[in-house]
């Protein structure tokens, strides 16, 4: 099957019970037993529900994966992926990830002795020597948040494969529709099912995809043992969803590079990221690795203060400013005071994250409208002496 099929049909069957098209809501929190212990394979439904095994089955196929665990939300997943590891050992991440994977990171498991080291992985070969005995788990985030680097996934897992390392790729930026981890030699994918997946900004969720069948026994039992599970209607959210994850990513990646292209000469910006942009410095590799270069875009104005980005964000009428990213409408959001609040500015303007930097989730808007939208506000936009110096 391909792609836009599988999205579909993948793991979907006609209920089994009523022959329903769509896969119930299987709405319980138990099942009855015929005689203790004599069952359907359901017990309880923290352990099992069949609308969420549906969606598991669908998302296992949409990365190639062998089998796919599903938990409340990414961070949960992610939180999953972390406790393979036990104290003692080391995590080696990207440097600018999402925030709250790094406060996760750092301020969870941190505290159980499970140490974490953020490096720049745009050139794979100077990852090696942060290699050490205690490194267990390489994070890659590809494109990354908010700054789009792109990271070589194939180039790092064969890597990581030589020195005995996990790796594990969040794919919540790309969907498995543009990139596919586990066939680039990832271990593990995780999703924020939240975003693109998900697609309509009406749902928490997140996902776990192995490559390996033998590390499904981990998250199976972390599932149920800790118990960070979906409710089964947001499953079916999910899976309604994920029906039009091609037709959506599609639509979006078109309007992400007109509006790339059109804020590149924009004379009020100053540098604008995105990976399908000629002059971004990993753009061959993202034509690479990925079906289309995705769409999040990020630019930067050329009067780098707080007060100028802030004069934007509130000043666009299609684009909502919001926090979250992957939905079907537009998003604008500051990464500096929003989504990367919880990183100390020393960090954040290493990578480049400057107080200026406005973050886009493009939706599947007409593209016209998007252009013109960000051109009204950025026409608002006083000259730069007109703003009092900033005191932040
Ligand atoms: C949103 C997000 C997460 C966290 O997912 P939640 O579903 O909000 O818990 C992790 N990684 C990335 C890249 C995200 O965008």
């Amino acid at each position: 099957m391909k792609f836009g099929t599988k999205c579909i049909h993948a793991g979907v069957e006609p209920d089994p019970a009523t022959g329903a098209v769509m896969t119930p809501i299987y709405q319980t929190s138990t099942y009855a037993q015929d005689s203790p212990g004599q069952h359907k394979g359901y017990e309880y439904a923290r352990t099992q529900n069949p609308t969420r095994h549906a969606l598991e089955n669908n998302l296992a196929s949409l990365e190639n994966g062998a089998a796919a665990i599903c938990f409340s939300s990414g961070l949960a997943a992610m939180d999953a992926i972390i406790r393979m590891l036990n104290p003692g050992d080391e995590v080696l991440s990207v440097n600018d990830l999402y925030g709250g994977s790094y406060r996760q990171l750092t301020k969870v498991h941190g505290r159980f002795g499970i140490k974490s080291k953020f490096i720049s992985m745009n050139e794979p070969e100077d990852i090696v020597p942060h290699i050490s005995e205690h490194t267990k788990l390489l994070w890659i985030e590809t494109p990354t948040n908010p700054m789009l680097n792109v990271v070589d996934i194939e180039a790092i897992c064969a890597l990581a494969q030589k020195h005995g390392v996990l790796t594990c790729v969040d794919n919540t930026f790309a969907s498995p529709y543009l990139q596919r981890p586990i066939e680039l030699g990832a271990d593990i994918v995780m999703h924020s099912a939240t975003k693109y997946l998900g697609g309509h900004s009406d749902v928490v969720h997140g996902a776990v995809i192995v490559k390996d069948p033998a590390h499904e026994a981990h998250f199976r039992f972390t599932q149920n043992a800790v118990g960070a599970v979906p409710g089964p209607q947001d499953c079916f959210l999910l899976l309604r969803g994920i029906k039009t994850l091609h037709l959506r990513v599609e639509r979006a990646c078109e309007n992400a590079a007109k509006v790339a292209k059109h804020l590149q000469q924009h004379p009020k910006v100053n540098q604008v990221y995105y990976p399908g942009l000629e002059d971004h410095p990993q753009h061959e590799l993202a034509k690479r690795q990925m079906k289309h270069f995705g769409a999040m875009v990020s630019f930067d104005l050329h009067q780098n203060t707080l007060d100028y980005a802030t004069h934007v964000l509130s000043n666009t009428k299609v684009f909502t400013l919001a926090e979250s990213l992957g939905g079907v409408e537009s998003l604008i959001g500051h990464p500096a005071s929003m989504t990367h609040a919880s990183i100390p500015r020393e960090e954040r303007l290493k990578v480049g994250l400057t107080d200026s930097l406005i973050r886009l989730s493009i939706g599947i808007e007409d593209a016209d409208d998007l252009i013109g939208d960000l051109d009204t506000a950025l026409e608002k936009l006083p000259a730069a002496r007109e703003i009092p110096a900033s005191t932040h």
